[in-house]
């Protein structure tokens, strides 16, 4: 106990204060849908590294092949020439893709370097300059991605200027748009707010011209915006506005790809084409890679010299994303998402339908492992902290989400029903303490 109360302290004095932070802990080890800290404390894990290690930490087939990656070859560099896990991943994703014309890729670290990437793309090859992003959305912390978040002004105040061209429409989601839900100000009686479709032709008319649009970037589930899936038909609707305007339907699943809603990638439950999709944390469960795909029509636009990076598809995180690749299809995952999803989505709509709890509820939503419950604002402060907090107590780790009161569950995608079922305990018990 002495010693991880030192190096916790240690952590506290010399890790910039600007990272925050869940727990000032330190963890020791992870397996599974578990962490144990330094000192013993073990937890069970509903937040994977924010949505990364979806097969668990330390999956036995992924540690197995970035130890021998580790010593064939570590470092290659794309600029060189090309590796053999960086091609092996590719062949393993093509056919997961959500379209065939989805078959040109680049890898590179991090999400937002790969939102970035995209965003080169779409300039380079639309030649076309402005991008329009979703109010909610979270796109990275690089200066370019910074400039498309809107879903905390925590993450760019202080920062600007900040790159100019973005402009941002409403995402479609009913249970945000009322007003009166969310104002102080309960200035209208009427529920005045507008088809999200309508607000997207209209900027298109006020503010950024068709011709000055290189492209619309969505999460078809905005992720720290709040866990919260497109409205129905809006995807598709977006897709035809594109088409018209010859401006690139851009789709970030650096959090809701790879199996995390029930489907290889999110943008399949709405069956739409996106011309460029990002993909990062899930595609290697923890190790570092990130990138995007399109076309090669679309991809090879950009003429050599135009695309990089030092580190980008590292050879052993592109061997660990085979090892995901492989391991997605021997151990039926997708098929263990819809089943513990019905588990926690189970017992969370029937807190919701109880009238007791349920007052306090707003929402309940999401899809697969990819799951909130929104609070209603009350006078008592914020509900989802506190339930945080007490999971913590219980031996359960969660996170919260967005602007408004929100906890987001986002489990390992193998997580087994006797841990989701303790999951459900710990949680229930919690929500059921707060608001009692
Ligand atoms: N896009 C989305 C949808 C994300 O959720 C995130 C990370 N939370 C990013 C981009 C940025 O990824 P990274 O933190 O790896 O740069």
């Amino acid at each position: 106990a002495a010693a991880a109360t030192r190096l916790s302290q240690f952590g506290v004095r010399h890790v910039a204060k600007g990272i925050g932070r869940l727990s000032s802990e330190v963890i020791e080890s992870g397996s599974g849908s578990h962490v144990t800290m330094v000192g013993g404390k073990r937890y069970l894990d509903f937040t994977v590294g924010i949505g990364v290690a979806n097969l668990g930490h330390c999956h036995p087939a992924v540690t197995k092949a970035i130890q021998a990656q580790v010593g064939t070859l570590v470092h290659g560099q794309v600029n060189i020439a090309f590796q053999k896990p960086y091609l092996e991943l590719i062949e393993h994703l093509i056919p997961n893709m959500p379209h065939p014309s989805l078959d040109t890729f680049f890898f590179w670290n991090s999400g937002s370097e790969a939102v970035e990437a995209a965003v080169k793309l779409a300039r380079h090859a639309t030649k076309k300059q402005n991008i329009i992003v979703m109010q909610g959305s979270y796109h990275g912390r690089t200066f370019g991605t910074m400039s498309m978040t809107r879903s905390k002004t925590v993450y760019s105040q202080g920062f600007n200027p900040l790159l100019p061209g973005i402009f941002s429409v409403p995402f479609p989601y009913c249970a945000q748009c009322s007003i009166a839900q969310h104002s102080s100000q309960n200035y209208s009686s009427s529920n005045c707010c507008m088809d999200p479709i309508t607000q997207l032709e209209l900027l298109l008319k006020r503010e950024s011209a068709p011709s000055d649009t290189a492209a619309i970037f969505i999460e078809p589930v905005l992720g720290e915006g709040g866990y919260v899936p497109a409205a129905e038909g809006y995807l598709k609707r977006v897709r035809e506005i594109c088409d018209k305007h010859n401006i690139l339907l851009v789709t970030d699943e650096v959090q809701s790809g790879f199996g995390r809603t029930g489907k290889m990638f999110a943008i399949e439950h709405w069956n739409v084409r996106p011309d460029i999709l990002i993909m990062a944390k899930g595609i290697a469960n923890g190790m570092p890679l990130s990138g995007i795909v399109s076309s090669r029509e679309l991809m090879d636009t950009q003429p050599p010299g135009t695309m990089g990076g030092t580190y980008a598809g590292n050879a052993v995180s592109c061997a660990a994303g085979v090892a995901v690749a492989k391991a997605f299809k021997e151990e039926k995952i997708l098929e263990n998402v819809a089943a513990r999803s019905k588990q926690l989505r189970g017992m969370l709509d029937k807190l919701w339908a109880e009238q007791e709890i349920g007052k306090h509820i707003h929402d309940v939503r999401g899809l697969g492992l990819m799951l909130a419950v929104e609070f209603k604002p009350g006078t008592a402060g914020s509900i989802g902290s506190k339930v945080q907090a007490k999971c913590k107590e219980k031996g359960m780790l969660i996170l919260t989400t967005s602007i408004y009161d929100t906890l987001r569950f986002i489990p390992a995608l193998n997580i087994t029903e006797t841990d989701m079922t303790e999951g459900c305990r710990i949680l229930e018990e919690s929500i059921r303490e707060v608001v009692a």
